[in-house]
């Protein structure tokens, strides 16, 4: 505390440090120094200085055949922890790709006219009884009573909700149509075998797009927008997902499609025809199905995991719910729905899935945690005289690429040797990766760079590295 009046006072300052900051420890006072954020330190995060290769196994209380190469992969580096059967913790790093994946789907979701709600996870039984999915969905659902001894489920989905909020706006007119409601929160379902981590869990995030249209053709063609909107978000997030033709289920409406990415753990099977790109859930065909419905040619089956689901609902939760519109003639119709399921912890698990080597993560790049590691040198070694530098880079990289604030993450860990601390950012996946090493010393010092996601290391001096930099992406 002494040492951050003095440094506050010597700079002029103290006026704009707020009370708390005299409490913090002397580790975190950079805070004051002008022009500059506080670097962010490895040793300072609540994990994941400390690998937990061999405990993972017994962390998770679970036999080794429920385990998948992003579940064991998550809980090595400290991205998740074990909560209960099917919960998670989802841990800082985790956290903050979350947050990036919600920021894209935000992107593209208001792209199209989406307007963001957040509607209650309590919901209550009566509006499920209305669509006798009460009863249906009965065991799916997490049910409860409260001190009245009224009944709510933790909602698994939001059709009844949205629809009865729809419902009790009296005043609905054509002109308003089409709107576009969506959500990204949690919802809740008692999966009988959760399993595979974040990819089958009872607790996950939702993003949930409800959509109201004066017809069915305009409900149709909003159809297509969504579609064309989760092909964008896929892509942006190089995630090669297929589209294929679904079963309605539990849901309902008369028309549905699965993303679906194919990765080897994947529980749903699909059947993708090469010649005229016909590709289906094997739940929609014929067991005795072998060829192409469109075009006989043949069906090739692929492993995948469902990251987003559409429906096409018509008049199903809206006629219960009696939600209406007035149209151009002055009287009332049954607004035409829709609704679109993305699961954002699954998305966030199936990148990593799809992406990693068996050892390391790999993000996409919009997506990982931090895009920069810095290694400085090891304290005690030849090359201890760059350490300086590296901190210097540090505060060069923020302030010529801004959008890299809080972006970069310096491994502060100097007991241990570059090569060790090389070797965790490998696991971590950093898109790059900076090391003050032996050529830092040379006039102009030069940095060398792993470039993760292509796997080139190249040398750079400091102004090399900021015009690399200044091309990475951040959402
Ligand atoms: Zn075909």
């Amino acid at each position: 505390m002494e040492g951050l009046l003095r440094r506050c006072r010597g700079l002029h300052t103290l006026a704009t440090c707020s009370p708390q900051l005299r409490g913090y420890t002397p580790h975190r006072l950079h805070h004051c120094t002008p022009g500059r954020g506080r670097r962010l330190t490895l040793s300072t995060m609540f994990q994941p200085q400390n690998l937990r290769e061999d405990q993972v196994l017994p962390l998770d209380g679970r036999s080794a055949d429920l385990t998948c190469k992003s579940q064991r992969l998550m809980l090595q580096v400290g991205l998740i922890y074990p909560a209960s059967p099917g919960c998670y913790h989802l841990l800082p790093y985790a956290v903050r790709a979350l947050e990036k994946l919600v920021r894209t789907i935000d992107q593209e979701m208001q792209a199209i006219g989406g307007q963001k709600v957040s509607m209650p996870s309590l919901s209550p039984a009566e509006l499920w009884r209305a669509t006798n999915r009460w009863d249906s969905m009965d065991r799916e659902l997490f049910k409860l009573r409260d001190r009245h001894d009224k009944e709510y489920c933790l909602g698994p989905t939001h059709e009844e909700v949205v629809t009865a909020l729809v419902a009790s706006q009296k005043t609905l007119s054509y002109k308003q149509l089409p709107f576009l409601l969506y959500q990204v929160t949690r919802k809740f379902r008692d999966e009988p075998r959760p399993r595979f981590g974040l990819l089958r869990g009872r607790e996950f995030y939702m993003k949930d797009m409800y959509t109201f249209d004066a017809t069915p053709e305009a409900a149709q063609e909003t159809y297509g927008l969504v579609c064309a909107a989760y092909s964008r978000l896929f892509e942006r997030l190089g995630l090669r997902c297929v589209q294929v033709q679904a079963d309605v289920g539990s849901i309902g409406g008369s028309l549905s499609h699965e993303f679906q990415l194919p990765v080897d753990v994947g529980e749903d099977r699909f059947a993708v025809c090469a010649s005229c790109g016909f590709s289906a859930n094997v739940e929609t065909l014929d067991v005795s199905q072998t060829s192409c419905p469109t075009c006989q040619g043949s069906l090739t089956e692929t492993r995948g995991v469902e990251v987003g689901h559409t429906f096409y609902l018509g008049t199903k939760y809206s006629s219960v719910f009696d939600a209406k519109f007035t149209n151009t003639h002055g009287s009332v119709s049954l607004v035409e729905m829709g609704c679109y399921g993305l699961g954002v912890t699954r998305i966030l698990a199936a990148a990593i899935e799809s992406f990693s080597t068996e050892d390391c993560i790999r993000w996409p790049g919009l997506l990982a945690p931090y895009q920069v590691c810095l290694i400085p040198p090891k304290k005690g070694s030849i090359e201890e005289a760059a350490a300086e530098l590296t901190e210097h880079l540090y505060d060069h990289i923020t302030e010529a690429v801004p959008r890299l604030r809080g972006e970069v993450l310096l491994d502060d860990r100097t007991h241990l040797t570059i090569g060790k601390r090389r070797k965790d950012a490998d696991k971590f996946g950093y898109p790059f990766v900076i090391i003050a090493g032996k050529r830092a010393l040379e006039d102009p010092a030069h940095f060398e760079v792993w470039c993760q996601n292509t796997g080139e290391v190249v040398f750079l001096s400091r102004e090399g590295v900021l015009e690399l930099l200044s091309q990475v992406q951040v959402v």
